[in-house]
C-alpha cells in the first residue's frame, strides 16, 4: 500500500452530515472548500483527472489551502494532450501533484488477461488502472473533495454536497450546483488554460480508447465508453465495495514486474 503523510490521523464521526451539506447547498465552492480545509486538513485531497471541473477546485484550493495534495491517476492511457495540460498546469502554478498508477504494468496486464482488455472487459480495465490505485492513495484520507456536478449524467442528479461512505470516508463536491458554462466562465475569468482537446469537441475526457468528441446535440459525457452500458469509471461507486477475487489477483504485481505507482510531493 502507498503511504503519505495524511493517512496518519484517525477519521472524524460527523454527527449529522446531511443537515450539514443541505446548509452548504447554496454556499460558493470556496466556502465549502474552506470549510473542508477546516475540518479535515491535512487530511484532505481533491482528484484531478485534469478535466476542466478538477482544474477549477485545485485553482480555488491554492488560495486557501496550497499544500493539498492534488490526486492524479495516471493510468497509462491518458491523452498526450492530457499529459502536457497537467504539466502546463502544474508547473505554472505549483500544485502539489501526487501521481499514482497501477502496480500492474500495461505488459503484465496483457500477459495476464489478453490485449485491449478495455475492449473486452472496460470494468476490469477500470478497476486495475483507476479504482485499485485511489483506494491504495486514498485509504486513510478523511475527505476526497472531487469535480462531478449534477447535470453531468442521470447517475449524478442527486449528488450532495456532502456524503459519506461505509468507510467513514467523507466526499465533497463543492461544484455539485454548477454547470458546465460555470466552469467554463471560471477558467476564463482566472485566465487558466482550456484543455487541448475541448475545442475538438471532447466535453469529457478520459483515458485514450475509450474517450471520443460529442456530436451535436449530444450529453457531455456521450463520448465516455461510448456504444456501451458503462458511464462511470467505478471510482464514485466501487471504492467502498468489498475487492473481488479476481479484481484483487488482477491488482497483484507479478512476479518481477516494476511498480508503476509513484508520489511526486
Ligand atoms: S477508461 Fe478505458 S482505458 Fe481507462 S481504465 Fe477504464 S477501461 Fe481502461
Amino acid at each position: 500500500m502507498l503511504r503519505f503523510p495524511w493517512m496518519s490521523q484517525p477519521q472524524l464521526a460527523i454527527p449529522d452530515l446531511d443537515a450539514l451539506s443541505l446548509q452548504l447547498e447554496d454556499a460558493p465552492p470556496q466556502e465549502i472548500l474552506r470549510w473542508t480545509v477546516a475540518t479535515y486538513a491535512p487530511d484532505a485531497v481533491l482528484t484531478c483527472s485534469f478535466q476542466h471541473e478538477g482544474v477549477a477546485l485545485a485553482h480555488m484550493l491554492q488560495a486557501i489551502a496550497p499544500r493539498t495534495p492534488i490526486v492524479f491517476i495516471n493510468t497509462g492511457y491518458h491523452f498526450p494532450e492530457t499529459l502536457a495540460y497537467r504539466d502546463l498546469l502544474v508547473s505554472t502554478y505549483g500544485w502539489n501533484l501526487v501521481e499514482v498508477g497501477p502496480e500492474l504494468s500495461q505488459a503484465d496486464v496483457e500477459a495476464r488477461h489478453g490485449a485491449e482488455l478495455y475492449r473486452r472487459d472496460p470494468d476490469l480495465c477500470c478497476e486495475i488502472n483507476k479504482v485499485a490505485p485511489l483506494r491504495r492513495a486514498i485509504a486513510g484520507v478523511r475527505a476526497w473533495i472531487n469535480g462531478r456536478r449534477r447535470d453531468q449524467a442521470s447517475t449524478r442528479r442527486g449528488l450532495p454536497i456532502l456524503e459519506m461512505l461505509p468507510s467513514g470516508l467523507v466526499k465533497v463536491n463543492p461544484l455539485a450546483r454548477w454547470s458546465s458554462k460555470d466552469t467554463y466562465y471560471y477558467l476564463k475569468q482566472h485566465g487558466l488554460p482550456f484543455h487541448p482537446l475541448f475545442e475538438r469537441g471532447y466535453t469529457s475526457i478520459g483515458c485514450a480508447p475509450c474517450t471520443r468528441p460529442v456530436l451535436a446535440g449530444e450529453d457531455e459525457r456521450a463520448g465516455r465508453w461510448a456504444g456501451r452500458d458503462k458511464v462511470e469509471c467505478g471510482i464514485h461507486d466501487a471504492l467502498d465495495a468489498p475487492v473481488t477475487s479476481s479484481t484483487s489477483s488482477a491488482a497483484e504485481p507479478a512476479s518481477g514486474s516494476a511498480s508503476d505507482a509513484r508520489a511526486t510531493r
